[in-house]
């Protein structure tokens, strides 16, 4: 029989099913096995009869099934197709759908630790930061392996601590069921939510695929639309999944279903426990988690009935994974859905141009929220032209956004300033020889970070001293931090507005997502008058004070030359634009520093008038063919050898005939978007081809022909982020 394993066979049977011979007691297609795999044991599912044909005395044996449900057709059904349409070879996207830890393990053998006894004021460092980490988890059982690594400890520090009595050493808990919703709380829906809410309970009671994008301004009442879908689901008795960006940071958003369902919906994302993503995985197989709230990778669970899936803030970058398996999660989900047969809804205020074209094209229905809920207006947003503001060198905030900073905060209301920068500055340069700082690793400057007091490598996290002598010319002490990030600003911040309480919210200044959750609950419950934020602060946060926002350079995603450039600029300034006066009491105001006011892509913005948007950008993209109007796929080289890496590229570029014969071009090798990582050069080409044409057929093709050379690495990236 055949069985697929977590592990890849190198060579020719790379992401082939095995032949196995069954166990005694047989099994059945889609249980959990123990398969030996050369020398060691690895985890494994049946999939099938096998190929058969083999000497049946040299296949060897399943070891043993797996104590798990088995996986359902459905969900394999779901990993095949995906792992055709990302050419991803099946055993690493059955990887994706066995992150339970422990699928083999007895309960018995599990000890979980948490903390029992008040904390004493004098503990060592390590066993200081045991305590910490234990409080990150929340109060959650945690195992001795996941403990002593988010500690940075041994085993023995733990162990310490529970001789002293401070923490707790137990049996892991039975797996128990998530406790049951309540599916008839809802607020009664008002306006265009009615007609929105009536359709999409009308899909789910339909029990088929249908995909929605639900579109309107945030605070337009899409959440409680979506809700009322779910409430659906739950009372037909099936399983909803809500996918949301930095999950590990909405707790607002899980306290809001609280409130709604009457109990915590489960969550899975990185932050969760590997105890707790063991349960959640084991009662969503056993139906008895009937809500999940995740990250992307809760797409692989293994639902037993799903009825639902919601993709909140749908053009959200963050659902396109960059690491190891390259899939879009948005668009994964609509594969599930339509497998599954169930329902999906995309949520955005701002939909990516994928959908928008999906829409155009009669494959998903539109449901537009109009106003807000409850009447308040998007803010008014408006441009200030720095080019009459003439402001020294080493200052950002311009005379106009002051006098409205200082104003707002007179009103005992909130200002946000926005600058998607992390760190102090961006380029650290020597004023004697012209020199920047770069990552001795990667092509990319090394940033400023003045609270580490280092240099910080933003692609691979290398840090160095900030140097007092130049690199280059050796020149001591003309060495600058050129150019804003959100630590200056604080800086600048302090200094103009000396009274004021300010917040800096920055991914990178919070030790654990806790701590960020702290933050931001201070910040909304009136905490800081000025909040100084990265794009953290854009995804969904609700600062109720909140009335002014402040763009510190609204131009920095128009620079370069990614054709998406346009569409996030866009996305990314309603988003924050968004942030200001949500309630009915207050109107909130956006302005936009820019040295360009006349930009196409700023008078949109500014301007309003979002569908003509949509269609000029539709339109480009159209006229050159490229994604949402025509297929592309990155392949992406790298090798520590760059000349070997170029060369590799350029001879396959030209043994190129099987994408010909589909009519697809091939472009490059070129530098890839980020040229060098972790000591790896790395470059791209980029294939294009027709909306109609069978690119994966094409390429699966092409790539069969291809000899890795050892030291490099190849990776197919399916609908590119940037081209
Ligand atoms: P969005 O998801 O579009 O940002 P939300 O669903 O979060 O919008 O709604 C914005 C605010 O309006 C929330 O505080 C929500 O509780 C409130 N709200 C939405 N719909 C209703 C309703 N029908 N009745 C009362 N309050 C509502
Ligand atoms: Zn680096």
């Amino acid at each position: 029989m055949g069985v697929l394993t977590t592990e890849p066979l190198g060579g020719a049977l790379a992401g082939r099913v095995l032949d196995y011979r069954a166990p005694e007691g047989g099994c059945g297609d889609g249980d959990f096995v123990e398969v030996p795999l050369g020398p060691r044991r690895v985890l494994g599912v049946v999939w099938g009869p096998g190929e058969g044909g083999f000497d049946p005395a040299r296949i060897r044996p399943v070891t043993r099934v797996l104590d798990a449900r088995p996986m359902r057709a459905e969900l394999r059904s779901f990993l095949t197709r995906a792992a055709d349409y990302t050419l991803t070879p099946l055993p690493a996207m059955l990887r994706l759908a066995t992150r339970a830890p422990g699928l083999g393990d007895p309960p018995s053998t599990r000890r979980v630790y948490r903390l029992a006894g008040p904390v004493p004021n004098q503990l060592t460092e390590a066993r200081h930061r045991v305590i910490e980490a234990l409080r990150d988890f929340g109060g959650a059982p945690v195992n001795l392996g996941e403990l002593a690594e988010a500690a940075g400890c041994g085993a023995s520090v733990v162990k310490g601590l529970v001789k002293l009595g401070v923490v707790a050493e137990e049996d892991a808990p039975r797996d128990t069921p998530y406790p049951r919703l309540k599916a008839d709380r809802g607020m009664r829906l008002a306006g265009d939510q009615v007609a929105a809410g009536d359709a999409l309970v009308a899909d789910v009671a339909r029990g088929a695929f249908a995909a929605t994008l639900l579109k309107g301004v945030t605070g337009s009442g899409k959440t409680e639309v979506y809700l009322e879908a779910v409430a659906e689901c739950l009372r037909q008795g099936r399983q909803a999944l809500v996918l949301l960006p930095e999950i590990a940071l909405t707790a607002e958003f899980l306290t809001r279903v609280e409130a709604r369902f009457g109990a915590r919906p489960a969550e899975w994302h990185s932050g969760v426990t590997m105890t707790e993503r063991r349960r959640l995985w084991r009662m969503v197989s056993e139906g008895g988690a009937e809500l999940v709230v995740g990250a992307r990778s809760a797409l692989f669970l293994p639902f037993q009935d799903l009825g639902l899936i919601v993709v909140d803030e749908e053009h959200d970058t963050s659902y396109k994974q960059e690491d190891g398996v390259l899939y879009n999660a948005r668009d994964m989900a609509v594969l599930r859905a339509a497998i599954a047969g169930c329902p999906v809804v995309l949520a955005s205020a701002t939909p990516s141009l994928e959908t928008w074209a999906n829409v155009e094209a009669g494959k998903y229905r539109r449901l537009d929220l109009g106003s807000r809920f409850g009447a308040a207006e998007l803010p008014e947003m408006r441009a200030i032209d720095m080019r009459a503001e003439k402001l020294p060198g080493d200052r950002w905030i311009s005379g106009t956004l002051a006098r409205k900073v200082e104003a707002v905060i007179q009103r005992g209301e909130q200002a946000l300033l926005f600058l998607n920068r992390r760190g102090y500055a961006p380029v650290t340069l020597c004023r004697a020889c012209g020199h920047q700082v770069g990552c001795d690793q990667c092509d990319a400057r090394m940033v400023e970070h003045r609270f580490q007091k280092r240099l910080v490598c933003h692609q691979c996290g290398a840090t160095k001293p900030v140097p007092v002598a130049c690199p280059a010319c050796g020149v001591e002490g003309r060495m600058a931090a050129v150019g804003p990030g959100v630590e200056r600003l604080a800086e600048e911040v302090a200094a103009r507005f000396p009274q004021a309480r300010v917040a800096v919210l920055s991914s990178d200044l919070f030790g654990s997502a806790r701590a960020l959750k702290e933050a931001i609950a201070g910040i909304a419950g009136g905490g800081a008058d000025i909040i100084i934020g990265t794009q953290i602060v854009a995804k969904g946060h609700n600062f109720p004070l909140l009335t002014l926002v402040g763009v510190i350079d609204a131009d920095l995603g128009l620079q370069g030359s990614d054709l998406r450039a346009a569409e996030r600029t866009f996305q990314l300034m309603r988003q924050v634009a968004g942030r200001a006066g949500r309630t009915a009491e207050r109107k909130g105001e956006a302005w936009l520093q820019t040295h360009q006011p006349d930009h196409p892509v700023i008078r949109a913005i500014l301007g309003g008038d979002e569908e003509a948007f949509w269609r000029a950008e539709a339109a480009e993209r159209r006229a050159s063919g490229v994604p949402p109007y025509g297929r592309m796929a990155g392949i992406i080289l790298s090798s520590p050898d760059l000349a070997q890496v170029f060369d590799f590229g350029a001879e396959l570029a030209r043994r190129a005939d099987p994408l010909r014969r589909i009519g697809a071009e091939v472009w490059g090798p070129a530098p890839a978007p980020i040229a060098r990582v972790r000591g790896r050069h790395r470059v791209r080409l980029l294939v294009k081809a027709d909306k109609g044409a069978p690119l994966q057929a094409g390429l699966a093709e092409w790539l069969a022909q291809v000899r890795l050379p050892r030291e490099l690495r190849l990776a197919v990236d399916i609908d590119p982020q940037s081209f």
